[in-house]
């Protein structure tokens, strides 16, 4: 688990012994050792996407008790997927979820296994929005990398997230009355907070 709070599974020790596919390279469907190969993996990763599943519900999601405010998040996300992320991100319906869980230490958690995007947890109390698209788009960045498959180094803010997070950022700048027309708030996205992982102990989610 990296120290934000996100979990990404890639590893199956399984089938590491497995030869992989060589990249662009369609199975051939008349050869039964591929076939078999191809459904393994596919088993492999359905499983471990349930388990993620399972290890998410844990984290005692809820409904926003704001509406308003969850749809705003929704909007921003998914205006965020498409000019900062190239809509590279699953829509914000499957991905985006609440948390109040008590001493939950993050402000936000990415589930990723396999390159697929199990979702995201943010937490319930954070009441700026300001704080609140910070953590989102630290969390997007990790999924990005995610979807991407790029390596997540040993704390998973390793290279590819910070390169992920400062284009992100740079992007939204370039675009920030969008967002903020979105949000109906005033926003100072700054790239070191995005890239920093945020816990509750030096962080307040209150902070305007
Ligand atoms: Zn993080």
């Amino acid at each position: 688990m990296c120290s934000c709070g996100t979990k990404i599974t890639r590893h199956e020790a399984t089938l590491e012994s497995l030869p992989a596919l060589r990249p662009n390279t369609p199975p051939d469907e008349r050869d039964p050792q591929q076939r078999m190969r191809v459904q393994l993996r596919e088993e492999s990763r359905r499983r471990k996407v349930e388990e993620m599943e399972q290890q998410m519900k844990k984290q005692h999601l809820i409904q926003h008790p704001y509406v308003s405010f969850h749809n705003r998040v929704v909007k921003a996300y998914n205006k965020l997927n498409e000019i900062c992320f190239e809509g590279r991100l699953p829509p914000a319906d499957n991905v985006i979820h609440w948390s109040r869980k008590p001493h939950m230490p993050f402000l936000g958690c990415m589930f990723g296994v396999h390159g697929v995007i199990v979702g995201i947890v943010l937490s319930a109390d954070i009441t700026s929005m300001q704080v609140l698209i910070e953590v989102l788009m630290h969390e997007m960045a990790h999924a990005d990398v995610e979807v991407k498959q790029l390596p997540i180094g040993r704390s998973c803010h390793g290279k590819h997230f910070k390169e992920s997070a400062t284009k992100a950022v740079a992007v939204l700048e370039a675009n920030r009355s969008v967002l903020e027309a979105l949000v109906d708030t005033q926003l100072n996205v700054d790239v070191d907070q995005v890239r920093r992982a945020k816990r509750r102990r030096r962080f307040s989610p209150y902070r305007k």
